[in-house]
């Protein structure tokens, strides 16, 4: 009896681990797979102006870097992309929170501001984005009315950076 019970839980911590050990390497391989480098540069905007050296950027580092929005809706319209290709919010995974941080961080440095009153911070809805590379728009001072509400005054077509890194909270795969 003693021997039996012994011999099942053995054989079932067994599979446990085996499981647990493919279960980690499926993340892993998921997570590898969403930010395998990018391969066609030519076809992504933002990568192929990461790997421009002659860009105009009011901030750069070796994992973002800090552009004029070309469509200003706002007094202050500033986009903050990282490097690597990210299609959008949806492929960012809980180990992404600390980029994010980083990039509001760096921001906020520039503009010379203590915190983030007064800015609007955050992504689009990936259903209403233009380009697939994940990129933070930095909104301030006075906003151009409708066309601002349409694009990112309204929790439907704008995420705040609040929401999308909560939102990464044991985000795994
Ligand atoms: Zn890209
Ligand atoms: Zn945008």
């Amino acid at each position: 009896m003693v021997a039996r019970v012994t011999f099942s839980t053995v054989f079932l911590l067994i599979i446990v681990l085996i499981y647990r050990k493919k279960y980690k390497k499926t993340v892993q391989d998921k997570y590898d797979e969403l930010n395998q480098k990018h391969t066609l540069k030519d076809i992504c905007m933002f990568c192929s102006i990461a790997a421009n050296s002659n860009k105009r950027t009011l901030y750069e580092d070796e994992d973002m870097f800090l552009v004029q929005d070309v469509a200003p809706r706002a007094a202050v319209h500033l986009l903050m992309i990282p490097k690597r290709h990210i299609k959008n919010i949806w492929a960012l995974r809980e180990q992404d929170k600390a980029l994010l941080d980083k990039m509001k961080k760096n921001v906020l440095k520039v503009l010379k501001k203590d915190n983030d009153k007064e800015l609007t911070i955050g992504f689009h809805n990936p259903y209403f984005t233009t380009i697939n590379h994940v990129h933070m728009h930095i909104i301030g001072g006075k906003r151009s009315g409708l066309r601002y509400w349409l694009e990112f005054g309204n929790n439907f077509v704008f995420k705040s950076f609040t929401k999308v890194h909560n939102s990464l909270t044991h985000k795994m795969i």
